[in-house]
């Protein structure tokens, strides 16, 4: 079938001090087709940039797997390990920090290239020009350094720099969360182009719901680890089922004062639960409206409430 990536209860813990454990990401399952863009979002803290990075072997995984395109991506063989690193990229939120200042933006481009032995000599440059025009930037810009550019060319320069290895699938972690309004939808707009393009395949982590849903053929909202609801970026805009979701919602400026209306508009107050050594029952149970006495005591499940459109929430189980 279709499915490029299959994330299979994902967990990623890491030790806090000498008992404490962090459950970054809590057990996330979640499959991404080839060409779609699945977009992750959640409040700062909610495991997406852990997820994303996890997803794509940054990280070694504490349980559950991922299987990229049939192999698993945590049981790599040193020469698949070199090949997968190679089919799957990340843009980083920001690209000043991912730069490095002293190497001429040609260099950072063609850095993949260099390390993998692709194209030397004229054959290298050539490319670099090559990326540089597919990003929008030109061959005059080979030479110079990254301080020289605004956030919106540096995130470019990044961009151009994942495509040097022809990925397969690209996590966008946070890309525009650093840049003005204007250029966010530029780079939105350039993603999209290349995705056409390419046929790549996005895992595009944002902390708000508003760009997300310009890219995004489905959208996940996680929680303190969890995913709490996954379905289409139509669907969840139209129809959002968890209370966090709908608390999300309220954050996004609507344009539309019936949907605006339709929307159940609700405000997040309350604190948030610790990460750290996680009660049991519902993460959310602190901040939601709707707490019934099962919240407390039993984790609900993400379940198919409707037809793809998954959610995580004791009201609604008796759906199922
Ligand atoms: Fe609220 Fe309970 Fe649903 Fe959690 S499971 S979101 S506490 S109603």
């Amino acid at each position: 079938d279709n499915v490029l990536i299959q994330v299979k209860d994902l967990k990623k813990y890491f030790k806090v001090g000498r008992k404490a454990v962090l459950k970054a990401v809590d057990g996330v399952t979640f499959d991404i087709k080839k060409g779609e863009t699945i977009g992750l979002v959640g409040e700062s803290g909610c495991g997406k940039t852990t997820c994303g990075r996890t997803v794509m072997g940054l990280y070694k995984a504490t349980g559950g797997e991922v299987i990229f395109d049939g192999v698993n991506v945590h049981h790599l063989k040193a020469d698949e390990k070199k090949a997968f690193t190679r089919k799957s990229q990340i843009i980083f939120q920001d690209p000043y920090a991912s730069l490095n200042p002293r190497m001429t933006v040609g260099d950072i481009v063609a850095s993949g290239i260099d390390i993998h032995k692709i194209y030397t000599g004229k054959k290298r440059m050539d490319r670099i020009y090559e990326l540089l025009n597919l990003v929008g930037l030109n061959k005059e810009h080979a030479s110079r350094f990254p301080h020289e550019f605004s956030g919106g060319q540096r995130q470019r320069i990044g961009i151009a720099r994942a495509l040097a290895m022809e990925p397969q699938f690209i996590v966008c972690d946070e890309p525009i969360s650093a840049l003005d309004v204007s250029i966010q939808a530029q780079i939105v707009n350039l993603l999209i182009k290349l995705q056409r393009e390419y046929g790549l395949t996005y895992l595009f982590i944002a902390h708000d719901l508003s760009m997300v849903r310009h890219i995004s053929d489905r959208v996940g909202v996680m929680y303190l680890g969890n995913m709490v609801e996954l379905t289409s970026s139509n669907e969840l805009y139209k129809n959002p089922l968890h209370p966090y979701t709908s608390a999300l919602m309220t954050a996004i400026p609507i344009a539309d004062p019936k949907t605006a209306r339709s929307i159940n508009r609700v405000k997040l107050e309350g604190e948030v639960a610790s990460p750290i050594n996680p009660k049991p029952g519902c993460k959310f149970s602190s901040r939601c409206n709707y707490v019934k006495p099962e919240c407390l005591t039993s984790t609900p499940k993400l379940l198919e409430v409707e037809k793809n459109h998954f959610v995580a929430c004791h009201l609604f189980n008796e759906v199922q």
